[in-house]
């Protein structure tokens, strides 16, 4: 058996490397994919040697050109960049949170204010808006119809009081009250003036605040990063929301934001609308960066051979005892792409006479488990032990599941006998493929 898995092995592993000369097209393809997403120029100099830096010596899976791998070691970079998974806003330990929004006049600020405070209440955290922009009388009027229409409170002194004054108050206001988080809208100009940035500074330095997002509106193309910059260093931030994304605007400044700043785009706008705000997610924004076209089908068709590969890594989880949830849904979803269910479990031992009643079992099998473990928390998948001691973490799976009790109950303990089964056949010489999963 293991001769067999090791020969498979080997044709994975390809002999290329990537080098200079065979990523040429590739790396072509990702510059203009990336201007034309408009990612500021410099950031894009700076990404592609980046990345061409890291690639070079890298081994090519056999399968796949080393400029599709070249792609994908792109893709991954992107992803790498921009932070992986969703951040969500912070939540202060003594309430309120208080959130500061920072950006130019027309980039959305006071529509995401209300935006973020209807998200917010929608998660049950209470919320107040705070109106500092006194030099447009319209703008206050604007944050005082949104909180009617999304029944959110605006503080506000009219159009007479000082922004600094008025964003100290509200913040008072909105402890007084016991809300939970305190948005404070403020004024913006056209471009970047000292006076913006004064004021700016000493509304921040007045009300100490757990977050200062930037918005920056997806349309603005190349200036997003000298924007970012400029905000970033005077007055520090902590995140964006990136605006009008609804437009054809590829994201590329989500790019040029990260980059620059190192801090996480949190959210993104998708319409005027106050509903029209989404969690931001790296792995969306990295595909909508690179196009849809030609050069994703490349990273897709890399990806699912790269995702072989991964089998390696799996076996030293496997060995140190890290395997958990998370990695035997990978492995159940790799199984599922690579559709032959039947040919893989004819290769385990004591498995040869399969008849094709016992394989559709397999099969459904294996969707039982996906559903009841995607119904499992982040924590839960890394410790199946908490699964193990509490009868109502598994009923509360079993509900979200569409299953039983009983069945994620014994979910989990097939779960720790395998993976303490392959533990000890990980002593000797074991292939990649945990066996024990067909259940
Ligand atoms: P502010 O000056 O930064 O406070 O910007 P506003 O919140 O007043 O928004 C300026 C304009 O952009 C308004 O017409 C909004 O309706 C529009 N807007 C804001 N966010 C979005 C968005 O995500 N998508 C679209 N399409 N329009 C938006
Ligand atoms: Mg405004």
């Amino acid at each position: 058996l293991s001769d067999r898995l090791e020969s498979a092995w080997k044709k994975l592993r390809g002999q290329d490397k990537i080098s200079q000369s065979n990523i040429q097209d590739a790396l072509r393809e990702v510059r203009r994919a990336l201007l034309e997403a408009d990612v500021n120029l410099q950031v894009v100099k700076d990404f592609i040697n980046d990345v061409e830096t890291k690639a070079q010596g890298a081994e090519v899976i056999s399968g796949v050109k080393p400029d599709q791998q070249f792609i994908k070691i792109v893709y991954d970079e992107l992803l790498a960049v921009m932070g992986e998974e969703n951040v969500p806003l912070a939540q202060a330990y003594n309430a309120p949170t208080v959130v500061l929004m920072a950006g130019l006049q027309g980039t959305g600020k006071t529509t995401a204010t209300a935006k973020l405070a209807l998200h917010l209440r929608k998660i049950n955290r209470t919320c107040m808006m705070v109106a500092t922009d006194v030099y447009r009388p319209a703008a206050i009027d604007q944050l005082i119809t949104l909180g009617k229409q999304i029944d959110v409170p605006v503080f506000d002194m009219g159009s007479d009081g000082n922004p600094v004054e008025i964003a100290r108050q509200g913040v008072e206001r909105a402890k007084a009250e016991g809300i939970d988080t305190v948005i404070v809208d403020t004024a913006g100009r056209l471009f970047i003036d000292a006076d913006m940035m004064a004021e700016l500074a000493s509304i921040k330095e007045t009300v100490k605040p757990d977050e200062v997002l930037l918005v920056v509106d997806a349309m603005t193309g190349q200036e997003a990063a000298s924007l970012t910059r400029t905000f970033h260093e005077q007055i520090g931030i902590t995140g964006a929301i990136l605006t009008k994304m609804d437009g054809d605007s590829r994201g590329g400044a989500a790019l040029s934001v990260r980059r620059i700043s190192g801090q996480p785009i949190k959210f993104i706008g998708v319409g005027e609308k106050v509903e029209a705000l989404q969690p931001f997610y790296p792995d969306r924004m990295a595909s909508r960066i690179l196009g849809m076209g030609d050069v994703l089908t490349l990273v897709e068709k890399a990806q699912e051979e790269i995702d072989l590969a991964d089998a390696e890594k799996m076996q030293e989880k496997i060995l140190s005892a890290k395997f958990d949830f998370t990695d035997f849904l990978k492995q159940l979803r790799l199984l599922k792409n690579m559709g032959s269910l039947g040919g893989i479990m004819k290769m385990l031992p004591g498995m040869g006479k399969i008849s094709d009643d016992q394989l559709k079992q397999g099969e459904v099998q294996l969707k039982r488990c996906e559903a009841m473990i995607n119904s499992m928390t982040p924590k839960e998948r890394r410790d199946p032990d908490l699964l193990a001691s509490s009868p109502s973490r598994r009923r509360r799976v079993a509900g979200g599941s569409g299953y039983k009790e009983p069945d994620v109950s014994k979910l989990v303990s097939d779960f720790q006998r395998m993976r303490s089964m392959m533990q000890q056949m990980g002593q000797g010489n074991f292939p990649g493929m945990p066996g024990g999963m067909f259940g």
